[in-house]
């Protein structure tokens, strides 16, 4: 057992306190992790507000971890100490169910072990990566590309493979066009992949205030919801649209711009069940779908694909201090485009 400290937030919606934990001796198959890097995902900001009910406290959010293993159990295999590793957003799950053994771990039957506000297979709370370390299973962790520094590196844990899975998945690439709705945390990560995999790619964002990123980021086309006439020049354009924005939508405009066969994958998670028009669908045999995080094999391929791309999200790092501050930047939309947490201040 290993006292650290962590930042934790008491209950719901109070602010962070500097607090100490506990972390697990090493299991034979378990790795020992110095978070250097911790992001700050709008999902910390749901989970410590209980926005999406069933918050436990005292609560130490962060699955976007980014460090060095220090220690190893003897039976681990692919990590040494001293590699530079990832850790994201659930650190168990049954390995046996068919959604395991397929890499998709985070549709695990038994339930996946989120990395924090979850309880593991022993029935106690898991603490994410507000932390100075960690202690996981070697199978969820992945080895980050020397050509990643750890600090931008940390955000692809969670956002960046929450918005590579889906557009691998729905086909992102040459003669593609495809939308990414919100120009966020995982916005911006997913107008560089699906730019990387060889779509035409259009950015819907509230204002034109990112339009010059954008274009830097590799972004086709930009345009401004905020400005009605957005959705009738966009009408039946799309074959793809990427929902990141944490907000509820009218779903039935953004609907409206996709083509026959076309899909709105929603990867923001408001906390309000959002309404939808059937007939929009029915007429144009669209779909609506959703999309959670990625497997294992995929984070590392992404993590690879990054690195091979010249992919990483654009940061800015605070203090451990900073951030109840950084929280309300995320809600008020004000982040280019992920803060991240430096672990060394904590
Ligand atoms: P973020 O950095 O806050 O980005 C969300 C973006 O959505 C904002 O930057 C803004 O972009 C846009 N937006 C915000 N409020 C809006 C509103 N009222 N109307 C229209 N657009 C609005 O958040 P994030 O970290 O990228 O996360 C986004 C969402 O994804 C959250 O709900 C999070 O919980 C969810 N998430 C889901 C998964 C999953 O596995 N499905 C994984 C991670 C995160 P513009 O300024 O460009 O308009
Ligand atoms: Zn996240």
């Amino acid at each position: 057992m290993c006292k650290i400290h962590a930042l934790s937030v008491p209950r719901a919606k109070a602010p962070f306190e500097k607090t100490t934990i506990e972390r697990r001796e090493l299991r034979p198959d378990d790795v020992l992790i110095d978070i250097k890097y911790c992001g700050i995902c709008h999902s910390d900001i749901h989970n410590a507000y209980d926005e999406w009910g069933g918050g436990m406290f005292p609560m130490v959010p962060g699955h976007e971890m980014a460090g060095v293993v220090t220690a190893v159990g003897p039976k681990v295999t692919k990590f040494a100490v001293g590699d530079r590793v990832g850790v994201g957003c659930f650190v168990d799950s049954c390995g046996e169910c068919e959604y395991c053994l397929r890499g998709e771990e985070q549709f695990c039957t038994k339930g996946v072990v989120l990395s924090y506000n979850s309880l593991d297979y022993d029935g106690n709370p898991t603490y994410g990566g507000y932390s100075q370390k960690i202690v996981v299973k070697e199978d969820f962790v992945v080895l980050i590309p020397d050509a990643l520094d750890l600090d931008v590196a940390s955000p692809l844990l969670c956002a960046g493979i929450t918005t590579y899975s889906p557009l691998k998945k729905w086909s992102a690439g040459p003669g593609k066009k495809v939308a990414i709705v919100g120009m966020g945390g995982l916005g911006h990560l997913a107008v560089q992949f699906a730019h990387a995999m060889g779509a035409e790619v259009t950015v819907l964002s509230q204002s034109l205030n990112k339009k010059d990123e954008a274009r830097s980021l590799g972004a086709d086309h930009y345009f401004a919801t905020s400005d009605p006439a957005t959705f009738s020049a966009l009408a039946s354009r799309f074959d793809l649209i990427l929902n990141t924005v944490s907000s509820n939508l009218d779903m039935d405009a953004y609907l409206s711009m996709l083509r026959v066969d076309g899909t709105l994958v929603n990867v923001g998670a408001p906390s309000q069940p959002d309404k939808y028009n059937v007939f929009s669908l029915i007429m144009h045999r669209r779909s609506i779908a959703g999309s959670l995080v990625g497997g294992i094999r995929e984070t590392q391929e992404m993590l690879d694909f990054s690195a091979q791309h010249g992919i990483a999200p654009k940061i800015e790092i605070i203090r451990a201090d900073q951030v109840d501050e950084a929280y309300g930047r995320v809600l008020r939309s004000d982040v280019r485009y992920r803060f991240v947490i430096d672990m060394a201040t904590l």
